[in-house]
């Protein structure tokens, strides 16, 4: 039995039925996507010890959409973010949405790609290109007192926050610029997880 059935099994409570073999096809696949989505990086690197790099690019396309929603309530329930993100002239509800639409197609906007790291980002409005590196975006971006889950959140609307007319100062090359940009998307746009990291 391979590590992500074992993996999938105990977080599933039981209900993959059988062994399929050393790589999962589409039923687990979408088992994975949802120990993806509980967000818990130890579980989910032993999860996903065995993917093939298209598999775990997949993978992470899932996790993105769903986190793209995610940010898509965010914009729509809190003005102060809302009010951050549309500072350059840009409606970034129209850009996430479409955004999300071209996940996985050629010359998406916004996608999952080796290149992206942590995050990478150029260009402006619909021209952008945002990239996330698919062990980096299932894993480990998490920041300091950020559940997983919040750091996906926050660097969606970070990284669309530069191409949204860069309504937060560049920050390429710059870590401590894009620590203080961190905090500034998470202040407006995660007000609650703000406080919570403030007073640790
Ligand atoms: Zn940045």
């Amino acid at each position: 039995m391979s590590l992500w059935s074992v993996m999938a099994r105990r977080v599933m409570g039981g209900r993959i039925s059988k062994d399929t073999g050393s790589r999962p096809g589409e039923g687990e696949l979408m088992r994975l996507s949802e120990t993806a989505l509980l967000g818990e990086p130890s579980l989910i690197l032993e999860a996903i010890a065995t993917l093939a790099p298209g598999e775990l690019t997949e993978l992470a396309r899932v996790v993105l959409r769903e986190r793209v929603g995610e940010a898509i309530g965010v914009l729509r329930d809190c003005a102060p973010c809302h009010d951050l993100l549309s500072g350059g002239g840009y409606d970034p509800i129209e850009m996430l949405l479409a955004f999300r639409e071209r996940i996985g197609h050629r010359g998406a906007q916004m996608d999952i790609d080796e290149s992206g790291g942590g995050g990478s980002q150029r260009g402006q409005g619909f021209e952008t290109w945002i990239r996330f590196g698919p062990i980096n975006f299932l894993t480990s971006l998490s920041l300091d007192g950020m559940t997983l889950r919040e750091s996906q959140v926050q660097v969606i609307l970070h990284e669309l926050a530069h191409a949204a007319g860069d309504v937060i100062p560049p920050d390429g090359g710059n870590p401590p610029e894009s620590v203080r940009n961190q905090q500034r998307i998470t202040r407006a746009c995660l007000p609650e997880t703000y406080e919570r990291i403030s007073r640790q």
